[in-house]
């Protein structure tokens, strides 16, 4: 039995702090429509939120949207939204993506600054440009110009102040994260088997200024293929883009893997081939497929993950990969 299968069946999701009839990372019976998948135990109220608007008539995409919306709005959210941690400079730069799956439709923002809510932001660019990314000053404006609630910022000062303060010590850049980072990541298969999703995050704090991580890249961050199924990410960013790590889920969930173990494929794959010790990866996928089953991996002791349906809103304790499970056939070097 591959190792991979072997960890799937010996490590299934466990509930955190809730009892839920049904819920588990197996195979679901039937289609659980509408499922709502998000990373870490803060996208459960935007679960509940693309819930409600899902309930009420809305759209894939308003789920996604207002979902994503609560958890950019939680002022006590240091890793999402304008609360969340800034760059070396000190200036927040948010990234986020969205994507469709019927037409197959993405928008992104990448490094924006002093905007609410960067997911809506990224919506607009799928809806009303011919792009699909608005990186920085020129992502900014146009939110700005499509009435999204914006706050000044004078961040070319705090940039310039920076950039002094860096050339006459000789800091070095920063070269590991620490850890103050997180993404929502969210996904939705919809009433009717639709599926979409988004992700925003403030990316990895203390980043240089400019820096943009995984989350507003297609394939890396988020990746949804409507006749297959969605994942995102959530980790170090640039561990995720080397490897267009959600395109990779997605693909396994094609090739017929269901999505947990296809979220511990990419990983088992990635830390095969990636010079950095599994642990070191800090990487964690969530993901769910066209039937209605989900799933969730993270390298070391994994990560915890929302899970939504009509009857039942939970946080989930992913499985997680370590270096002895890829094995030293795996080339994995620490
Ligand atoms: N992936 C995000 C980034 O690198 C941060 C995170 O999810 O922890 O920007």
């Amino acid at each position: 039995m591959p190792s991979t299968r072997r960890q799937f069946l010996a490590t299934s999701s466990i509930a955190i702090g809730a009892t839920a009839p049904g819920l588990c990372a197996s195979d679901a019976p039937n289609p659980t429509r509408p499922l709502i998948v998000s990373t870490w135990p803060f996208g459960k109220a935007s679960n509940d939120e693309a819930l409600r608007v899902l309930t009420k008539g809305g759209s894939i995409l308003d789920a996604v949207e207002h979902g994503i919306k609560v958890t950019e709005s939680d002022t006590k959210n240091r890793s999402v939204g304008i609360s969340g941690s800034p760059n070396a400079a000190g200036v927040v730069q948010q990234d986020a993506c969205i994507m469709h799956g019927p037409g197959h439709q993405a928008g992104s923002v990448a490094a924006i600054e002093g905007i609410i809510h960067p997911i809506s932001a990224a919506r607009r660019v799928m809806e009303k440009t011919p792009h699909v990314m608005l990186v920085g000053d020129g992502a900014r404006m146009f939110a700005i110009e499509e009435g999204l609630n914006s706050i000044d910022v004078d961040s070319s000062k705090l940039h310039e102040a920076w950039r002094k303060e860096r050339a006459s010590k000789k800091q070095a850049v920063q070269k590991r994260s620490k850890g103050d980072h997180d993404t929502i990541a969210l996904l939705v298969l919809g009433p009717d088997g639709n599926i979409a999703g988004g992700c925003s995050t403030s990316g990895w704090g203390g980043k240089l200024p400019g820096r943009v991580g995984d989350s507003p890249i297609i394939g890396s961050g988020l990746y949804i293929d409507n006749e297959v199924g969605a994942a995102g990410a959530t980790g170090l960013g640039e561990n995720v883009m080397r490897h267009c790590a959600s395109f990779m889920v997605v693909d396994f969930m094609r090739q017929g893997l269901h999505p947990q173990e296809a979220c511990l494929r990419a990983i088992h794959r990635i830390s095969r081939i990636d010079p950095l010790a599994t642990e070191d990866l800090a990487i964690n996928f969530v993901a769910l497929d066209k039937k209605g089953r989900y799933g969730a991996a993270g390298t070391g002791t994994g990560f915890k993950y929302s899970v939504t349906t009509k009857s039942s809103s939970v946080v989930l304790q992913s499985p997680g990969v370590t270096s002895k499970d890829i094995g030293p056939e795996g080339g994995n070097r620490k």
